[in-house]
């Protein structure tokens, strides 16, 4: 399967196993790729069935305009990840998770300061939470997408989390970092004392970022 089904699938498969949100919630979407005559557009998980029953086929694929057709109806929050994909050409998957700690310290509007160096993983020096709205809505989508300015995760007041990235595993991963910050976060606040690193010292972090790791062609 080329379609970018299986992707979705491998992804959702995983964020049920990483227990990363609990029952039916959460949802995950792949970039289409677009070849011949197949229209612009991205799958998504339907809405409210359950991850180990979930299969490739029940994918949902939604055009850009919004369209979708098949048995199963797509996600509720479609319209934040159509919203992602119309203003953001660096996302190619999605994944909408409500992870304990980041769910928690969403309930208390709270968005993640730069505590931790690695909170440069979602492309600033902060995680913003965006304001509660009822979920499934486009005022969701309309909030989420300012809190996602020049970020690639934040948090949904009283909801939970959204991550993007250049494909829907980066995306996951990234949705299991932030929980991983939140939960730190909080332990921190906890011992208290906690200190936030200086905006300077987050730009270093977000530089060298641009370099960590393999690089491809570099031996
Ligand atoms: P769906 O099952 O419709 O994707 O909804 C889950 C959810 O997390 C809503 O915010
Ligand atoms: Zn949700």
């Amino acid at each position: 399967m080329v379609d970018g089904r299986a992707d979705l699938l491998a992804a959702a498969q995983a964020m049920f196993a990483a227990r990363l949100s609990p029952g039916t919630s959460g949802n995950l979407s792949v970039r289409a790729q677009v070849t011949g005559d197949e229209r612009d557009g991205f799958w998504i998980t339907p809405s409210g069935v359950p991850y180990d029953r979930l299969e490739a086929e029940m994918m949902v694929f939604m055009d850009m305009a919004g369209d979708w057709s098949g048995p199963l109806k797509p996600s509720s929050e479609w319209r934040f990840h159509l919203d992602i994909y119309q203003a953001r050409p660096d996302a190619h998957g999605i994944c909408h998770t409500h992870s304990i700690h980041a769910a928690a310290l969403a309930c208390s509007r709270k968005g993640i300061p730069a505590f931790h160096y690695m909170v440069a993983a979602a492309g600033g020096s902060d995680i913003r939470c965006a304001p509660y709205r009822t979920f499934g809505t486009q005022d969701l989508s309309d909030v989420a997408l300012v809190a996602l300015a020049d970020r690639r995760a934040c948090l949904l007041a009283n909801h939970g989390v959204i991550a993007l990235g250049a494909s829907v595993g980066k995306a996951l991963a990234l949705a299991q970092e932030v929980e991983v910050l939140a939960q730190q976060y909080i332990l921190s606040r906890q011992v208290g004392d906690t200190v936030i690193l200086p905006e300077d010292e987050m730009e270093t972090v977000l530089e060298k970022f641009r370099t960590y790791g393999q690089q491809p062609g570099k031996s």
